[in-house]
This record gives C-alpha cells, structure tokens and sequence, in this order.
C-alpha cells in the first residue's frame, strides 16, 4: 500500500509520514480553534451575568477600586493594546496590607509597587493584570462604577487578541536583560509585554521562594 496523496511508503492511518502529519496537524488545528470558541462563548454568557460581590473581602476590595482603583481601556485611542492592568494606589501602607491579604485570600496574583514622590509621602500601588485574574475581580469584586465594569468586561473579552506572545526567545532575553541589572519594569517595556508577566516569570520560574 502507498500513499494516496503521494505514492510514498505508508507511514500511518493509510498516509505518508509528511501527509499523515499534515492530517494530524490540521485536525489539532481545528481542535483549538473550537476549544477557543467554546472558551469565548463561556465568557460571553459569564460577562452578561450582573455579579455582586458575596464575600467581605470582595465587598471591600470593590469599594477600595471604586475609589482609588483605576482600570486601563482595553484599547487605546491609536488601536493598539493598552497595558490591561488593574492599578490600586494609596499612601496609606495598612490599607494596600489589607487589600493585598483580602487579593490573596480571593486567589487574585497581584504585585505591588512603590512610587517616590518628592515631598510627598510614597505611593504604592497594586497591580493586577491576566485574564485570569480579571475574570477573577469580576466574579468575586467587580466594580459599582459603570465605566470601570464596561472596561473591565472589554478587558477580558479583549485578551486574546493579544499581539505580544510570550516565547522562549523572549524568556531567554529576559534572562538576558535581567543579568545586565535592568529592572521588571524597563525588560517589560523593552519586550512590548507587562511588568507583571516578567516578574511572575521570575518569580515562578527562576527564583521561586
Ligand atoms: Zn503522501
């Protein structure tokens, strides 16, 4: 028996080892494609639920964003992606303690930063971003304000057209720019993706604690 396509020797399920890849591939292909679908459906009837928060945790982080959380637009005015973050700042470092304990124990990663300011006492702000954890703040906080609940919910929908893809190349240059001292913050920029995702990476994968 030959390939049909080809007349090659048969490799498996009656083809050619390149044609029968070509099969296999495109069937994965396929696969994905309405794995990602079935995804963005789930998503879609999860975003038109009108969730409230159900936890004391939740009620507290809602109201702490409602006043002092700012949520990035899912696109920005040129077109392009903007940072997807969900920022939370104070000056006052028990309330950023508490809302980081009450980030913890919804399960929501976040990291926190802190911003000198001259003569003025320093800020530090809590940065969320990823799907994941936006889906999270919506089931479990959202926001009362409709601007920050619309900007939240186009976030999410929003993600995975993503135009950064996190690879090895880019794994491997983190390495890179971090050995030369470069900060979280300077490699993400340099890399066109989020403080975050570089100091997640670093801390899960390089330097776990
Ligand atoms: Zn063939």
């Amino acid at each position: 028996m030959k390939c049909p396509l080809c007349n090659r020797n048969i490799y498996a399920k009656g083809l050619c080892k390149k044609h029968y890849e070509i099969q296999r591939l495109t069937k994965r292909k396929k696969e994905i494609h309405l794995a990602k679908l079935a995804k963005l459906e789930k998503l879609q009837e999860l975003l038109t639920q009108k969730i409230e928060p159900k936890t004391k945790e939740g009620m507290w982080l809602q109201g702490f964003a409602d006043g002092e959380g700012s949520i990035s637009l899912p696109i920005t005015k040129t077109g392009g992606h903007a940072s997807r973050v969900i920022a939370l700042h104070n000056t006052d470092s028990a309330l950023i303690k508490k809302a980081c304990q009450y980030l913890d124990k919804l399960g929501i990663d976040y990291h926190v930063k802190t911003r000198i300011m001259i003569n003025k006492k320093p800020i530090q702000i809590i940065f969320i971003s990823h799907q994941e954890n936006f889906i999270k703040w919506y089931q479990k906080i959202s926001f009362t304000s409709p601007k920050k609940l619309y900007r939240l919910k186009e976030n999410i929908k929003n993600y995975n057209r993503a135009k950064f893809s996190w690879n090895n190349k880019k794994q491997l240059k983190t390495i890179e720019l971090r050995k030369q001292n470069y900060t979280y913050y300077k490699i993400g920029k340099m890399l066109g993706c989020s403080e975050h995702t570089i100091w997640t990476f670093f801390k899960k994968y390089i330097s776990p604690t």
